[in-house]
Protein backbone atom coordinates (compact mmCIF):
# COMPACT_ATOMS: atom_id res chain seq x y z
CA UNK A 1 0.00 0.00 0.00
CA UNK A 2 1.50 3.11 -0.71
CA UNK A 3 1.67 5.93 1.90
CA UNK A 4 0.20 9.21 1.54
CA UNK A 5 2.57 12.09 2.33
CA UNK A 6 2.73 14.93 4.05
CA UNK A 7 2.95 18.39 2.07
CA UNK A 8 5.72 20.70 3.19
CA UNK A 9 7.21 23.63 1.41
CA UNK A 10 5.61 22.74 -1.96
CA UNK A 11 7.12 18.74 -1.11
CA UNK A 12 5.34 15.55 -0.72
CA UNK A 13 7.48 14.25 2.00
CA UNK A 14 7.62 11.04 3.75
CA UNK A 15 6.54 11.00 7.41
CA UNK A 16 8.41 9.66 10.57
CA UNK A 17 5.70 7.04 11.09
CA UNK A 18 2.22 6.09 9.63
CA UNK A 19 -1.60 5.44 10.47
CA UNK A 20 -3.90 3.32 9.01
CA UNK A 21 -7.14 5.12 7.82
CA UNK A 22 -9.91 2.56 8.57
CA UNK A 23 -13.83 2.57 7.58
CA UNK A 24 -16.03 2.74 10.46
CA UNK A 25 -18.68 0.93 8.56
CA UNK A 26 -16.37 -2.02 8.02
CA UNK A 27 -13.20 -2.70 9.98
CA UNK A 28 -11.40 -4.54 7.32
CA UNK A 29 -11.60 -1.87 4.84
CA UNK A 30 -8.47 -0.18 5.00
CA UNK A 31 -8.91 3.21 2.88
CA UNK A 32 -5.09 3.99 3.06
CA UNK A 33 -1.87 4.55 5.45
CA UNK A 34 -0.66 8.20 5.68
CA UNK A 35 2.51 9.62 6.95
CA UNK A 36 2.30 11.41 10.33
CA UNK A 37 5.23 13.91 11.84
CA UNK A 38 7.06 14.39 14.30
CA UNK A 39 7.64 17.95 16.62
CA UNK A 40 11.19 18.27 13.80
CA UNK A 41 8.73 17.76 10.48
CA UNK A 42 5.96 20.24 11.96
CA UNK A 43 8.57 23.02 13.23
CA UNK A 44 9.89 22.49 9.57
CA UNK A 45 6.46 23.36 7.85
CA UNK A 46 6.04 26.08 10.33
CA UNK A 47 9.45 27.22 9.01
CA UNK A 48 8.45 26.95 5.62
CA UNK A 49 5.41 28.75 6.10
CA UNK A 50 7.07 31.36 8.25
CA UNK A 51 9.64 31.81 4.58
CA UNK A 52 6.53 32.45 2.40
CA UNK A 53 4.76 34.38 4.02
CA UNK A 54 6.72 38.28 3.00
CA UNK A 55 6.28 37.64 -0.12
CA UNK A 56 2.22 36.16 -0.29
CA UNK A 57 0.91 38.65 2.27
CA UNK A 58 2.26 41.45 -0.13
CA UNK A 59 0.87 39.27 -3.14
CA UNK A 60 -2.11 40.67 -5.23
CA UNK A 61 -5.72 40.11 -4.57
CA UNK A 62 -6.18 38.69 -8.03
CA UNK A 63 -3.62 36.26 -7.62
CA UNK A 64 -5.24 35.12 -4.45
CA UNK A 65 -8.44 35.23 -6.06
CA UNK A 66 -7.88 33.14 -8.83
CA UNK A 67 -5.75 30.31 -6.81
CA UNK A 68 -8.87 29.92 -4.49
CA UNK A 69 -11.74 29.75 -7.21
CA UNK A 70 -9.82 27.15 -9.17
CA UNK A 71 -9.32 24.87 -5.99
CA UNK A 72 -13.56 25.35 -5.34
CA UNK A 73 -13.66 24.40 -8.98
CA UNK A 74 -11.23 21.18 -8.93
CA UNK A 75 -13.31 20.10 -5.66
CA UNK A 76 -16.48 20.56 -6.94
CA UNK A 77 -15.68 18.51 -10.16
CA UNK A 78 -14.75 15.66 -8.08
CA UNK A 79 -17.27 16.19 -5.81
CA UNK A 80 -18.87 12.73 -6.53
CA UNK A 81 -15.24 10.78 -5.35
CA UNK A 82 -14.40 13.16 -2.66
CA UNK A 83 -18.13 12.13 -0.97
CA UNK A 84 -17.05 8.58 -1.33
CA UNK A 85 -13.84 8.71 0.41
CA UNK A 86 -15.47 10.99 3.01
CA UNK A 87 -18.48 8.55 3.45
CA UNK A 88 -15.70 5.49 3.73
CA UNK A 89 -13.22 7.46 6.18
CA UNK A 90 -15.94 9.41 8.40
CA UNK A 91 -19.20 6.90 8.22
CA UNK A 92 -22.04 9.91 7.31
CA UNK A 93 -24.20 8.74 4.31
CA UNK A 94 -23.11 9.45 1.30
CA UNK A 95 -25.80 11.81 0.11
CA UNK A 96 -24.38 13.97 3.25
CA UNK A 97 -20.76 13.57 2.36
CA UNK A 98 -21.35 14.37 -1.05
CA UNK A 99 -23.09 17.40 0.40
CA UNK A 100 -20.17 18.73 2.75
CA UNK A 101 -17.59 18.43 -0.28
CA UNK A 102 -19.80 20.85 -2.21
CA UNK A 103 -20.08 23.21 0.46
CA UNK A 104 -15.69 23.23 0.93
CA UNK A 105 -16.31 23.67 -3.07
CA UNK A 106 -18.63 27.01 -1.71
CA UNK A 107 -16.46 28.18 0.45
CA UNK A 108 -13.48 28.13 -1.77
CA UNK A 109 -15.59 30.09 -4.24
CA UNK A 110 -16.84 32.33 -1.72
CA UNK A 111 -13.63 33.76 -0.31
CA UNK A 112 -12.20 34.06 -3.94
CA UNK A 113 -15.00 36.48 -4.23
CA UNK A 114 -15.00 37.96 -1.08
CA UNK A 115 -11.11 38.91 -0.69
CA UNK A 116 -11.93 41.30 -3.10
CA UNK A 117 -14.12 43.20 -0.95
CA UNK A 118 -11.29 44.03 1.51
CA UNK A 119 -11.67 47.59 2.16
CA UNK A 120 -10.34 50.05 4.47
CA UNK A 121 -11.51 53.23 5.53
CA UNK A 122 -9.71 56.87 5.70
CA UNK A 123 -11.10 59.11 8.38
CA UNK A 124 -10.28 62.96 9.36
CA UNK A 125 -7.87 62.92 12.17
CA UNK A 126 -9.16 65.31 15.19
CA UNK A 127 -5.82 66.62 14.89
CA UNK A 128 -5.84 69.39 11.96
CA UNK A 129 -3.74 68.71 8.46
CA UNK A 130 -3.74 65.05 9.89
CA UNK A 131 -5.90 61.75 7.95
CA UNK A 132 -5.84 58.47 9.66
CA UNK A 133 -6.56 55.98 7.34
CA UNK A 134 -7.47 52.48 8.65
CA UNK A 135 -6.31 48.86 6.39
CA UNK A 136 -6.32 45.56 7.21
CA UNK A 137 -3.66 42.77 6.59
CA UNK A 138 -2.64 39.13 6.94
CA UNK A 139 -1.98 37.65 10.42
CA UNK A 140 0.94 35.75 9.63
CA UNK A 141 1.47 32.36 9.84
CA UNK A 142 -1.62 30.19 10.71
CA UNK A 143 -2.09 27.23 13.01
CA UNK A 144 -4.99 25.19 11.64
CA UNK A 145 -6.59 22.56 14.06
CA UNK A 146 -9.47 20.36 12.96
CA UNK A 147 -11.56 17.16 14.05
CA UNK A 148 -12.90 14.18 12.45
CA UNK A 149 -16.62 15.29 12.09
CA UNK A 150 -16.54 17.17 9.35
CA UNK A 151 -13.38 16.16 7.32
CA UNK A 152 -13.42 18.56 4.73
CA UNK A 153 -15.83 21.48 5.17
CA UNK A 154 -14.36 23.19 8.50
CA UNK A 155 -10.66 22.82 6.69
CA UNK A 156 -12.15 24.32 3.77
CA UNK A 157 -14.04 27.04 6.45
CA UNK A 158 -10.58 27.73 8.31
CA UNK A 159 -7.80 27.44 4.93
CA UNK A 160 -10.25 29.62 2.45
CA UNK A 161 -10.15 32.81 4.13
CA UNK A 162 -6.45 32.18 5.66
CA UNK A 163 -5.03 32.15 2.24
CA UNK A 164 -7.49 34.89 0.62
CA UNK A 165 -5.96 37.40 3.54
CA UNK A 166 -2.45 37.04 2.48
CA UNK A 167 -1.71 34.51 5.64
CA UNK A 168 0.44 31.09 5.24
CA UNK A 169 -1.10 27.74 6.65
CA UNK A 170 0.27 24.85 8.75
CA UNK A 171 -2.59 22.46 8.72
CA UNK A 172 -3.40 19.55 10.83
CA UNK A 173 -6.33 17.38 10.17
CA UNK A 174 -7.69 14.90 13.17
CA UNK A 175 -5.61 11.62 12.54
CA UNK A 176 -8.48 9.28 12.32
CA UNK A 177 -9.97 11.33 9.25
CA UNK A 178 -6.63 12.13 7.12
CA UNK A 179 -8.23 11.03 3.67
CA UNK A 180 -10.66 14.10 2.79
CA UNK A 181 -7.27 16.42 4.39
CA UNK A 182 -4.58 14.67 2.13
CA UNK A 183 -7.31 14.69 -0.78
CA UNK A 184 -7.66 18.34 -0.22
CA UNK A 185 -3.97 19.01 0.01
CA UNK A 186 -3.61 17.43 -3.88
CA UNK A 187 -6.00 19.28 -4.59
CA UNK A 188 -4.45 22.99 -3.31
CA UNK A 189 -0.86 21.97 -4.56
CA UNK A 190 -2.35 21.07 -7.67
CA UNK A 191 -4.65 24.58 -8.37
CA UNK A 192 -0.76 25.87 -8.05
CA UNK A 193 -0.16 27.62 -4.70
CA UNK A 194 3.00 28.53 -3.53
CA UNK A 195 5.50 26.50 -2.02
CA UNK A 196 5.21 26.93 1.89
CA UNK A 197 2.09 29.28 1.57
CA UNK A 198 0.36 25.73 2.08
CA UNK A 199 1.58 22.83 4.29
CA UNK A 200 0.13 19.60 5.25
CA UNK A 201 0.75 18.02 8.92
CA UNK A 202 -0.69 14.90 9.82
CA UNK A 203 -0.10 13.07 12.67
CA UNK A 204 -1.79 13.38 16.54
CA UNK A 205 -2.77 16.23 18.03
CA UNK A 206 -0.37 15.34 21.10
CA UNK A 207 2.82 16.00 19.18
CA UNK A 208 1.54 17.83 15.75
CA UNK A 209 -0.71 19.69 17.61
CA UNK A 210 1.06 21.05 20.43
CA UNK A 211 3.69 21.91 18.63
CA UNK A 212 1.74 24.40 16.30
CA UNK A 213 0.07 26.00 19.53
CA UNK A 214 3.38 26.23 21.32
CA UNK A 215 5.62 27.73 18.52
CA UNK A 216 6.48 31.97 18.34
CA UNK A 217 6.38 31.52 14.91
CA UNK A 218 2.55 30.98 14.50
CA UNK A 219 0.29 33.78 14.83
CA UNK A 220 -2.66 32.53 15.33
CA UNK A 221 -4.75 29.42 16.18
CA UNK A 222 -7.52 28.25 14.43
CA UNK A 223 -9.46 25.07 16.44
CA UNK A 224 -12.33 22.90 16.07
CA UNK A 225 -12.65 20.40 18.79
CA UNK A 226 -13.54 19.60 21.90
CA UNK A 227 -13.93 21.47 25.18
CA UNK A 228 -11.04 20.36 26.86
CA UNK A 229 -8.53 20.27 24.12
CA UNK A 230 -9.69 23.51 23.38
CA UNK A 231 -9.36 25.30 27.05
CA UNK A 232 -5.84 23.97 26.65
CA UNK A 233 -5.20 25.30 23.45
CA UNK A 234 -5.96 28.72 24.59
CA UNK A 235 -3.90 28.84 27.75
CA UNK A 236 -1.09 28.25 25.94
CA UNK A 237 -1.69 30.22 22.42
CA UNK A 238 -2.92 33.02 25.01
CA UNK A 239 0.02 32.56 27.14
CA UNK A 240 2.06 33.41 24.08
CA UNK A 241 0.09 36.53 22.54
CA UNK A 242 -0.85 33.93 19.97
CA UNK A 243 -4.43 34.87 18.61
CA UNK A 244 -6.84 32.28 19.15
CA UNK A 245 -9.92 31.31 17.67
CA UNK A 246 -12.14 28.05 19.39
CA UNK A 247 -15.71 26.61 18.02
CA UNK A 248 -16.16 23.44 20.55
CA UNK A 249 -19.65 21.87 21.82
CA UNK A 250 -22.74 21.84 22.31
CA UNK A 251 -25.49 21.04 24.05
CA UNK A 252 -28.07 22.74 21.36
CA UNK A 253 -31.99 22.67 22.40
CA UNK A 254 -34.97 22.29 19.88
CA UNK A 255 -37.98 24.05 22.00
CA UNK A 256 -41.59 22.58 20.36
CA UNK A 257 -44.20 24.65 21.46
CA UNK A 258 -47.72 23.38 21.80
CA UNK A 259 -48.91 25.06 18.22
CA UNK A 260 -46.48 23.83 16.28
CA UNK A 261 -47.25 21.84 13.16
CA UNK A 262 -46.38 18.19 14.34
CA UNK A 263 -44.29 17.10 10.73
CA UNK A 264 -42.29 20.01 10.90
CA UNK A 265 -41.19 19.38 14.57
CA UNK A 266 -40.32 15.24 13.99
CA UNK A 267 -38.41 16.07 10.99
CA UNK A 268 -36.73 18.67 12.98
CA UNK A 269 -35.98 16.93 15.75
CA UNK A 270 -34.78 14.01 13.34
CA UNK A 271 -32.73 15.82 11.04
CA UNK A 272 -31.19 17.31 13.81
CA UNK A 273 -30.62 15.09 16.34
CA UNK A 274 -29.70 11.78 14.28
CA UNK A 275 -28.86 12.68 11.20
CA UNK A 276 -24.92 12.53 10.63
CA UNK A 277 -24.87 9.80 13.45
CA UNK A 278 -25.33 12.84 15.58
CA UNK A 279 -22.05 13.56 15.53
CA UNK A 280 -22.26 17.40 15.06
CA UNK A 281 -21.26 20.46 17.26
CA UNK A 282 -25.23 21.58 16.22
CA UNK A 283 -27.11 18.36 17.06
CA UNK A 284 -30.29 19.07 18.82
CA UNK A 285 -29.20 16.97 21.82
CA UNK A 286 -32.01 18.54 24.14
CA UNK A 287 -35.66 18.33 22.82
CA UNK A 288 -37.71 20.56 25.22
CA UNK A 289 -41.55 20.18 24.67
CA UNK A 290 -44.38 21.27 26.18
CA UNK A 291 -47.35 20.13 27.80
CA UNK A 292 -49.88 19.89 25.09
CA UNK A 293 -48.04 18.43 22.23
CA UNK A 294 -45.81 16.22 24.46
CA UNK A 295 -47.15 12.77 24.04
CA UNK A 296 -48.40 13.33 20.26
CA UNK A 297 -44.36 14.46 19.51
CA UNK A 298 -43.00 11.57 21.31
CA UNK A 299 -45.40 8.70 19.03
CA UNK A 300 -44.88 10.67 16.18
CA UNK A 301 -41.11 10.06 16.95
CA UNK A 302 -40.87 6.98 17.36
CA UNK A 303 -43.12 6.01 14.45
CA UNK A 304 -40.40 8.42 12.23
CA UNK A 305 -37.50 6.74 13.73
CA UNK A 306 -39.16 3.03 13.05
CA UNK A 307 -38.43 3.96 9.17
CA UNK A 308 -34.55 5.19 9.87
CA UNK A 309 -32.13 3.03 8.57
CA UNK A 310 -28.85 2.46 9.92
CA UNK A 311 -26.08 0.93 7.72
CA UNK A 312 -23.32 1.19 5.15
CA UNK A 313 -22.77 5.04 4.31
CA UNK A 314 -22.25 3.96 0.80
CA UNK A 315 -25.69 1.73 0.40
CA UNK A 316 -28.26 4.20 -0.99
CA UNK A 317 -31.36 3.81 1.64
CA UNK A 318 -29.02 4.65 4.47
CA UNK A 319 -30.01 7.22 6.46
CA UNK A 320 -27.72 7.01 9.10
CA UNK A 321 -24.18 5.82 8.97
CA UNK A 322 -21.52 4.23 11.77
CA UNK A 323 -20.14 5.89 14.33
CA UNK A 324 -16.72 6.94 13.40
CA UNK A 325 -14.69 4.71 16.32
CA UNK A 326 -14.43 2.34 18.84
CA UNK A 327 -14.31 4.96 21.86
CA UNK A 328 -17.00 6.96 20.24
CA UNK A 329 -19.37 4.42 20.31
CA UNK A 330 -18.16 3.07 23.60
CA UNK A 331 -19.08 6.41 25.05
CA UNK A 332 -22.27 6.68 23.61
CA UNK A 333 -23.26 3.60 24.87
CA UNK A 334 -21.95 4.16 28.17
CA UNK A 335 -24.11 8.17 28.21
CA UNK A 336 -27.16 5.43 27.43
CA UNK A 337 -26.13 3.38 30.74
CA UNK A 338 -25.88 6.73 32.28
CA UNK A 339 -29.19 7.91 31.47
CA UNK A 340 -31.30 5.12 32.25
CA UNK A 341 -29.59 5.04 35.60
CA UNK A 342 -30.46 8.57 36.49
CA UNK A 343 -33.78 7.84 35.26
CA UNK A 344 -34.27 8.40 31.85
CA UNK A 345 -37.07 6.34 30.02
CA UNK A 346 -35.36 4.89 27.06
CA UNK A 347 -38.49 4.55 24.57
CA UNK A 348 -36.26 3.70 20.99
CA UNK A 349 -33.09 2.25 20.59
CA UNK A 350 -29.89 3.19 21.96
CA UNK A 351 -28.23 -0.42 21.74
CA UNK A 352 -25.41 -1.19 19.54
CA UNK A 353 -26.04 -2.81 16.06
CA UNK A 354 -24.43 -6.13 14.31
CA UNK A 355 -24.57 -5.58 10.60
CA UNK A 356 -22.88 -8.30 7.73
CA UNK A 357 -19.93 -5.65 7.78
CA UNK A 358 -17.64 -5.43 11.39
CA UNK A 359 -18.47 -1.77 11.86
CA UNK A 360 -19.63 0.41 14.24
CA UNK A 361 -23.45 0.69 14.09
CA UNK A 362 -25.44 2.09 17.01
CA UNK A 363 -29.61 2.75 16.60
CA UNK A 364 -30.58 6.09 17.27
CA UNK A 365 -31.55 6.61 20.65
CA UNK A 366 -34.70 8.36 22.25
CA UNK A 367 -35.22 9.31 25.99
CA UNK A 368 -38.29 10.83 27.63
CA UNK A 369 -38.94 11.66 30.96
CA UNK A 370 -35.42 13.57 31.50
CA UNK A 371 -34.49 16.34 33.56
CA UNK A 372 -32.41 19.62 33.20
CA UNK A 373 -30.25 18.28 35.94
CA UNK A 374 -29.32 14.29 34.64
CA UNK A 375 -25.67 14.33 32.68
CA UNK A 376 -27.67 13.40 29.24
CA UNK A 377 -28.65 17.08 29.52
CA UNK A 378 -25.24 18.52 30.66
CA UNK A 379 -22.88 16.94 28.87
CA UNK A 380 -22.04 16.47 25.21
CA UNK A 381 -22.91 12.82 23.69
CA UNK A 382 -21.72 13.78 20.18
CA UNK A 383 -23.25 10.63 18.70
CA UNK A 384 -27.07 9.99 17.65
CA UNK A 385 -28.78 9.78 21.40
CA UNK A 386 -31.63 12.83 22.29
CA UNK A 387 -33.42 13.61 25.20
CA UNK A 388 -36.74 14.57 25.94
CA UNK A 389 -37.49 17.78 28.66
CA UNK A 390 -41.53 18.11 29.51
CA UNK A 391 -42.01 22.12 29.64
CA UNK A 392 -44.84 23.98 31.26
CA UNK A 393 -44.93 26.40 28.86
CA UNK A 394 -43.63 28.72 26.26
CA UNK A 395 -41.43 30.69 29.63
CA UNK A 396 -40.69 27.54 30.75
CA UNK A 397 -39.32 26.13 27.89
CA UNK A 398 -36.75 28.88 27.32
CA UNK A 399 -35.46 28.90 30.69
CA UNK A 400 -35.06 24.97 30.02
CA UNK A 401 -32.84 26.11 26.96
CA UNK A 402 -31.44 28.31 28.33
CA UNK A 403 -30.10 26.05 31.17
CA UNK A 404 -26.72 24.99 29.77
CA UNK A 405 -22.54 26.37 29.91
CA UNK A 406 -23.03 25.70 25.93
CA UNK A 407 -24.68 28.36 23.37
CA UNK A 408 -23.66 27.46 19.94
CA UNK A 409 -27.29 26.83 18.05
CA UNK A 410 -31.28 27.13 19.24
CA UNK A 411 -34.18 25.98 17.66
CA UNK A 412 -37.80 26.48 17.76
CA UNK A 413 -40.77 24.97 16.24
CA UNK A 414 -43.66 27.22 16.47
CA UNK A 415 -46.84 28.60 14.56
CA UNK A 416 -46.77 31.98 16.33
CA UNK A 417 -44.70 35.12 15.52
CA UNK A 418 -44.66 36.29 19.11
CA UNK A 419 -42.55 33.25 20.48
CA UNK A 420 -40.51 32.78 17.60
CA UNK A 421 -39.56 36.63 17.51
CA UNK A 422 -39.28 36.47 21.65
CA UNK A 423 -37.03 33.37 20.93
CA UNK A 424 -34.80 34.86 18.40
CA UNK A 425 -33.70 37.74 21.06
CA UNK A 426 -33.74 35.58 23.83
CA UNK A 427 -32.10 32.66 23.12
CA UNK A 428 -28.62 32.28 24.39
CA UNK A 429 -27.16 31.15 21.52
CA UNK A 430 -24.80 32.43 18.56
CA UNK A 431 -27.10 30.36 15.80
CA UNK A 432 -31.08 30.43 16.26
CA UNK A 433 -33.11 28.27 14.29
CA UNK A 434 -37.05 28.76 13.76
CA UNK A 435 -39.08 25.82 12.22
CA UNK A 436 -35.31 24.53 10.55
CA UNK A 437 -32.76 21.75 12.70
CA UNK A 438 -30.76 23.34 14.56
CA UNK A 439 -27.96 21.95 12.45
CA UNK A 440 -27.20 23.26 9.28
CA UNK A 441 -25.60 26.36 7.65
CA UNK A 442 -24.80 28.78 5.48
CA UNK A 443 -21.29 29.31 4.40
CA UNK A 444 -21.47 32.94 4.28
CA UNK A 445 -22.69 33.82 7.26
CA UNK A 446 -21.10 33.49 10.25
CA UNK A 447 -20.93 30.46 12.51
CA UNK A 448 -20.18 30.34 16.42
CA UNK A 449 -21.62 30.32 19.36
CA UNK A 450 -21.45 31.79 23.20
CA UNK A 451 -21.04 30.80 26.77
CA UNK A 452 -18.48 27.74 26.44
CA UNK A 453 -18.82 26.60 22.95
CA UNK A 454 -16.77 29.07 21.35
CA UNK A 455 -14.31 32.17 22.07
CA UNK A 456 -12.70 34.79 19.43
CA UNK A 457 -14.01 35.80 16.49
CA UNK A 458 -16.91 33.99 14.28
CA UNK A 459 -15.89 32.19 11.49
CA UNK A 460 -17.44 31.84 7.63
CA UNK A 461 -18.71 35.02 5.74
CA UNK A 462 -17.04 38.47 5.63
CA UNK A 463 -16.64 37.69 9.40
CA UNK A 464 -13.82 35.59 9.07
CA UNK A 465 -11.57 38.38 8.12
CA UNK A 466 -12.05 39.68 12.29
CA UNK A 467 -9.65 36.37 12.64
CA UNK A 468 -7.04 36.20 9.52
CA UNK A 469 -6.30 40.03 9.63
CA UNK A 470 -5.15 42.55 11.58
CA UNK A 471 -5.92 46.27 11.54
CA UNK A 472 -3.44 48.94 11.23
CA UNK A 473 -4.03 52.49 11.46
CA UNK A 474 -1.77 54.79 9.81
CA UNK A 475 -1.33 59.23 9.69
CA UNK A 476 -0.60 61.02 6.82
CA UNK A 477 0.88 64.92 7.42
CA UNK A 478 -1.37 66.08 4.48
P1 LIG B 1 -10.59 16.81 19.92
O1 LIG B 1 -10.61 18.06 20.70
O2 LIG B 1 -10.09 15.59 20.56
O3 LIG B 1 -9.70 16.99 18.61
C1 LIG B 1 -9.79 18.11 17.78
C2 LIG B 1 -8.45 18.34 17.12
O4 LIG B 1 -7.51 18.72 18.12
C3 LIG B 1 -7.87 17.08 16.45
O5 LIG B 1 -7.20 17.45 15.28
C4 LIG B 1 -6.92 16.57 17.50
O6 LIG B 1 -5.88 15.78 16.97
C5 LIG B 1 -6.37 17.88 18.04
N1 LIG B 1 -5.73 17.75 19.34
C6 LIG B 1 -5.91 16.79 20.28
N2 LIG B 1 -5.10 17.03 21.35
C7 LIG B 1 -4.41 18.15 21.08
C8 LIG B 1 -3.41 18.89 21.78
N3 LIG B 1 -2.98 18.53 22.99
N4 LIG B 1 -2.89 19.99 21.21
C9 LIG B 1 -3.32 20.39 19.98
N5 LIG B 1 -4.23 19.71 19.25
C10 LIG B 1 -4.79 18.61 19.80
O7 LIG B 1 -12.07 16.65 19.34
P2 LIG B 1 -12.58 15.59 18.23
O8 LIG B 1 -11.83 15.72 16.99
O9 LIG B 1 -12.57 14.26 18.90
O10 LIG B 1 -14.07 16.13 17.90
C11 LIG B 1 -15.15 15.92 18.71
C12 LIG B 1 -15.44 17.12 19.59
O11 LIG B 1 -15.30 18.34 18.84
C13 LIG B 1 -16.84 17.14 20.12
O12 LIG B 1 -16.81 17.42 21.48
C14 LIG B 1 -17.54 18.28 19.36
O13 LIG B 1 -18.50 18.93 20.09
C15 LIG B 1 -16.45 19.19 19.00
N6 LIG B 1 -16.73 19.86 17.72
C16 LIG B 1 -17.13 21.16 17.70
C17 LIG B 1 -17.44 21.81 16.54
C18 LIG B 1 -17.82 23.27 16.51
O14 LIG B 1 -17.78 23.87 15.44
N7 LIG B 1 -18.21 23.87 17.61
C19 LIG B 1 -17.38 21.11 15.25
C20 LIG B 1 -16.92 19.76 15.38
C21 LIG B 1 -16.61 19.17 16.56
P3 LIG B 1 -6.00 14.16 16.89
O15 LIG B 1 -7.42 13.81 17.01
O16 LIG B 1 -5.41 13.86 15.56
O17 LIG B 1 -5.14 13.64 17.99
Amino acid sequence: MTIKKNYIAGEWVEGCGTSHNINPADTSDVIAEYATADAEQTKAAIAAARGAFPSWSLSGIQLRSELLDRIGQLILERKQALGELLAREEGKSLPEAIGEVGRAGQIFKYFSGEVLQLRGEIQPSVRPGLEASVTREALGVIGLITPWNFPIAIPAWKIAPALAYGNCVVFKPAELVPGSAHALAEIIAEAGVPAGVFNLIMGPGRVVGDTLVNDARVDGISFTGSVNTGRNIAAAAVGRMAKVQLEMGGKNPLVVLDDADLDTAVECAINGAFFSTGQRCTASSRLIVTEGIHDRFIEAMIDRLKTLKVGNPLDAGTHIGPVVDERQLRQNLEYVEIAKTEGGNLVFGGGRLQLETDGFFQQPALFINTTPEMRINREEVFGPVASVIRARDYAHALELANDTEFGLSAGIVTQSLKYATHFKRHAQAGMVMVNVPTAGVDYHVPFGGRKGSSYGAREQGSYAREFYTTVKTAYTLA
